[in-house]
């Protein structure tokens, strides 16, 4: 997700494991990730791509797909508190909605209004294979409504209603990043079915 504090100092700024962001275009962010089933040195490694490539980004979350690692993991940094979650689980909490502007790091530069839930509680694992929960609401609970959104193929495109939706596609059309990096996607004018299989997905 687009938008968060600046990257904390020290430890947490190093560029080593920075890689680079898959754009909107890229199939895999279409694609539903698949759950994590070993807690090895592959899965720290992610983990610390994600973590410093999010923080480089001056980005709230960054979740695998983005870095062209079909799995279900993401990595936050919201209100300072920096982390990750590994096979996420989402139950969103009451009925109360939040409006606000989002983004996306692989929609970089585009922010449309989004509809939310304001209260989730996300289970899951750590990197280590040890259950923990994250409870949030606001920012947090944005975050990781973007993030595991992300997991199952699903964009905050697809979360627009239908005018901002179109002016969205006219914003990707014409940003100067959309075609760079990945092969040419027509993006039909045609309502939201434009973001369905034929993309197949930040
Ligand atoms: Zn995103």
């Amino acid at each position: 997700m687009g938008k968060a504090p600046p990257a904390l100092p020290g430890p947490y700024n190093r560029r080593v494991s920075v890689t680079s962001i898959r754009l909107f275009g890229d199939p895999v962010l279409r694609t539903p990730a698949d759950p994590v089933t070993s807690y090895d040195k592959e899965l720290r490694r992610l983990v610390k791509d994600l973590t410093d490539t999010m923080l480089d980004a001056a980005g709230a979350g960054l979740a695998a797909p983005q870095l062209g690692v079909s799995l279900r993991v993401f990595s936050y940094h919201v209100d300072d508190e920096i982390g990750h979650l590994i096979n996420p689980v989402v139950d969103l909490i009451g009925d109360e909605e939040q409006d606000g502007e989002e983004g996306c790091l692989s929609l970089p530069g585009l922010y449309f209004d989004t509809k939310r839930h304001l209260h989730v509680v996300a289970k899951g694992m750590n990197m280590h294979g040890e259950p923990i929960s994250i409870e949030g609401s606001e920012l947090m609970a944005r975050c990781v409504q973007h993030e595991t959104d992300h997991l199952d193929g699903v964009l905050f495109l697809d979360r627009l209603d239908t005018e901002t939706r179109r002016t969205a596609l006219r914003a990707i059309r014409a940003a100067e990043w959309n075609g760079e990096h990945v092969p040419a996607v027509k993006v039909s004018p045609h309502g939201p079915f434009a973001f369905g299989g034929a993309r197949a997905l930040r």
